[in-house]
């Protein structure tokens, strides 16, 4: 086998690619919009087959799953990794987000996906442009992370008009690990009249049970550990919760989460098609619990269905 990686590369990515084993697969990698939806429009499936898979990149085997559900439905599988400056409320968070880049296009690569575009901040949000945009997000904007993170999913909602409007894709996937950005994204399909399915995809763990997050960089391997809690605590959540009110068990899932030294901003039960919080589940209504919690400096979130 040769050794190099088969990567096309369109303007100048400077990545230092190291010299690998190659793989018979070819993926095309664009920098600017123009290129990429010229390139769509010429290589667009004539059978509604393209799928979408938005990322922030340092991407893991949850990111790839997306990428191998995308590959199942569609002929042509498009990526994006944009570390989207607008959707984060803590400019620390931003400033530490990992980045890997020339790793994320091995791994795309190996997963067969066939297009990938790594825009720059400007050519997302060119300057001089004005942002006034809002999105009528209703309750969703206001419970939970949007409770905790102001502003953050008229970011995401900002990025992804922009990526659909780009893309244009059939199907488009979404991990369930954000849940309440599934339904902001839905909504936001449903606003835009977009004709793009939301195909959600299960949250992929760790041996243990943290869920996989490219945040998870940012823990040392004792926090990792500790931070298994939040799956404890939700294990516990679905095991226990029976109809009735919710108060007993909510509050041991969150001594859970203390002994294990997590922080919770957010222990709570929620309808699943909204996000209403229940206050008394009726053991029918379809059930999500949702955690957000600190382990250390880094915010983790994560959720487990109760009833579907
Ligand atoms: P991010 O790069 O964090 O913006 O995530 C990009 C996509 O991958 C989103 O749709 C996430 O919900 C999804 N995702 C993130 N973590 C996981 C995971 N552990 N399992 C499955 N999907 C995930």
């Amino acid at each position: 086998m040769q050794e190099s990686a088969k990567v096309v590369f369109f303007d100048e990515i400077e990545v230092e690619m190291p010299v690998i084993t190659t793989f018979s697969a070819m993926m095309f990698i664009f920098k600017h919009t123009k290129d990429l939806v010229k390139y769509i429009e010429k290589e667009r499936p004539a059978d509604q087959g393209t799928g979408f898979v938005p990322t922030m990149g340092a991407l893991h085997e949850g990111h790839l799953s997306l990428i191998g559900k995308a590959k199942e439905e569609n002929r042509l599988v498009v990526c994006s990794i944009f570390v989207n400056p607008v959707q984060f409320n803590d400019a620390n968070d931003f400033k530490l987000y990992p980045k890997t880049p020339e790793k994320d296009i091995l791994l795309l690569e190996h997963a067969g996906c066939d297009v990938l575009f790594m825009p720059e901040v400007e050519e997302i949000y060119p300057p001089g442009e004005e942002m006034t945009e809002h999105y009528d997000l209703g309750y969703l904007e206001t419970v939970l992370e949007g409770k905790y993170r102001p502003g953050h999913f008229q970011g995401v909602c900002r990025v992804m008009r922009r990526l659909l409007q780009t893309v244009a894709p059939n199907r488009l996937y979404l991990g369930q690990k954000d849940y309440q950005q599934c339904l902001v994204i839905k909504r936001l399909l449903s606003l835009m009249h977009f004709k793009t399915e939301a195909v959600i995809c299960p949250t992929l763990r760790e041996a243990g049970g943290l869920a996989m997050s490219s945040r998870n960089r940012r823990l040392s391997e004792q926090e990792k550990i500790k931070a298994r809690g939040i799956f404890e605590a939700l294990t516990f959540i679905k095991e226990h919760l029976e109809p009735g009110a919710k108060e007993n068990v909510v509050s041991q899932a969150g001594d859970i989460l203390k002994r294990n030294g997590v922080l919770a901003d957010y222990v709570e039960i929620a309808d699943m098609e909204n996000l209403n919080t229940l206050e008394v589940w009726d053991g029918q209504t379809p059930a999500i619990a949702l955690i957000a919690a600190f382990m250390g400096k880094v915010r983790l979130i994560d959720n487990m269905i109760i009833r579907s």
